[in-house]
């Protein structure tokens, strides 16, 4: 919207109107009404009026009630002087496919992340990507008792990284684990990291999944290069592969 002033001039000034037309003309800039349909606040498609936003939602929310339970579809009025962005969009019939394929990716995204969850804390990261060479609960001739965690193998070196966001709360070394590095992501869920060549964090740092922690070697009772790999509820181990390798 323009903004207008009103000034007092003087009683007896004649106004120019052509004048001030072409003054309005040269000032004003266009700006173009569009609405975004929105799924999580997120904005999916664009169409161009109202009536086409609310048909999209309403079809949407008659189709796919299933998956609406949890993803909130909506949508928000947008202005923009930029001609293009009005360009972009679509048909009713284009704006509910485009916004049934952002809810298909929505809803794996939550199924996964419930999935891989344990007690709030989400394991997001597989630490190293290599051969799975021992699973929990494997007994193996170099143990005396069942195994406790995963193996995975992988070159001397190759950077391990963090499952889930956390805090180290040891570093360094431990008997059997050789080189141990322990995150504990809260709610009493811990991950160990043995045999590790490197340690590249220490005690009290702050990580987030996906950030490198050390590197994989043979340390402490291992007889390769390789990953030793817990997850540990209040002190025990649980099988990994529930929420990570699966
Ligand atoms: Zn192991």
């Amino acid at each position: 919207m323009p903004e207008y002033h009103f000034l007092l001039i003087q009683n007896n000034q004649e106004t120019a109107e052509e004048e001030i037309f072409q003054k309005i003309q040269e000032m004003a800039v266009p700006t173009y009404k569009m609405y975004a349909i929105t799924l999580n606040n997120e904005n999916t498609t664009y169409v161009s009026t109202r009536e086409e936003a609310e048909e999209t939602i309403n079809k949407m929310k008659e189709e796919q009630a299933n998956q609406l339970e949890e993803i909130e579809i909506g949508m928000q009025e947008i202005y923009t002087q930029d001609r293009e962005n009005i360009q972009s969009t679509v048909e009713v019939a284009s704006a509910i496919n485009e916004t049934e394929v952002k809810l298909t990716e929505i809803v794996e995204e939550q199924t996964k992340r419930k999935l891989a969850t344990l007690d709030g804390v989400y394991f997001e990261v597989k630490p190293v990507s290599g051969t799975i060479t021992s699973r929990f609960g494997a007994n193996e001739s170099i143990r005396d008792h069942t195994h406790k965690g995963m193996d995975i193998a992988a070159p001397a070196g190759t950077p391990i990284k963090v499952a889930a966001d956390g805090e180290v709360t040891y570093a360094g070394w431990m008997g059997g684990y050789g080189n141990l590095v322990i995150v504990s992501h809260g709610n009493g869920i811990q991950t160990y990291y043995g045999h590790c060549s490197k340690l590249y964090v220490s005690k009290g740092e702050t990580v987030s999944a996906g950030d490198t922690i050390g590197a994989v070697g043979t340390t402490g009772y291992s007889t390769g290069n390789h990953l030793h790999f817990e997850i540990r509820k209040n002190g025990s181990q649980i099988n990994p592969q529930k929420y990570l390798y699966k």
